[in-house]
């Protein structure tokens, strides 16, 4: 398939609508199609901003003036049950103002990971994904000091399926982080590391617990302090895999 038919599949891509064989010859294009991918990252930011876009909605005034309506048409009754029919039309009203403003816990899980997830994705698609280039973690472990507020050590790799290209500096949820590149095969895994809290403490488990999402297989947990992620479009065998490691060098 040439990149046009390619392009035409990256919304259902996105969405994690295509069937497993098409999903997997996808993200093997992708990892070697520098035009796709600049495309599917648009895809992606463009997901995010309508889905952000989504939360700020309010009840729309017509619904208020129907509302207001079927009142009025009510029969005549006492002072305060008109009171109480008006207050619970208030209540309705602004419950779902609220429903519609506030996304769910879930909702806001997911759009967390879908920001990881689109950092994952941006970085490989960028022309120098690495800052520090080297496959050799006592290179990049010294390349974050005085750049984070922490420090964290990354496993040896020798005896397992990865490789280790190298790190960058990373920005999720408003907290700098370190961002580890790693090859499994043909795949690249995005290990992010940060200072736990805020909204990683308040929408994530502690324990590892893999998801899917945008076609991408997550684990996160939290250790000493720290939260992890593993991003990769690898088989979720190989994202556990690395956070085990990544778990045995920091415990
Ligand atoms: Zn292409």
């Amino acid at each position: 398939m040439n990149c046009e038919g390619w392009k035409e599949k990256l919304d259902a891509y996105a969405d994690g609508e295509l069937p497993p064989e098409t999903t997997r010859s996808m993200a093997e294009h992708l990892s070697g199609c520098p035009a796709c991918t600049a495309e599917m990252v648009q895809i992606v930011q463009q997901k995010r901003v309508t889905a952000s876009a989504g939360k700020r909605y309010s009840a729309p005034p017509e619904l208020r003036a129907r509302i207001r309506q079927q009142i009025a048409a009510k029969p005549a009754r006492g002072g305060w049950q008109w009171a109480l029919g008006l207050a619970l039309a208030a209540v309705a009203v602004i419950g779902l103002g609220l429903a519609i403003m506030l996304p769910s816990r879930t909702a806001a899980r997911n759009q967390l990971i879908a920001g990881v997830v689109d950092r994952h994705i941006t970085a490989l698609a960028s022309a120098s994904p690495v800052d520090v280039v080297s496959s050799d973690r006592h290179t990049v472990k010294p390349w974050f000091a005085g750049k984070l507020p922490f420090t964290f050590n990354l496993p040896e790799l020798a005896g397992s399926p990865f490789t280790l290209d190298g790190g960058r500096m990373v920005y999720l949820d408003s907290r700098p982080g370190a961002h580890l590149i790693y090859g499994v095969r043909k795949h690249r895994l995005s290990v992010f590391i940060l200072q736990e809290g805020g909204d990683f403490s308040r929408l994530l488990p502690t324990a590892a617990e893999p998801w899917r999402s945008l076609s991408f297989n997550v684990t996160s947990w939290s250790a000493g302090g720290l939260r992890y992620f593993v991003v990769s479009d690898a088989a979720p065998e190989d994202v556990s895999a690395l956070a085990a490691l990544l778990k045995q060098a920091n415990s």
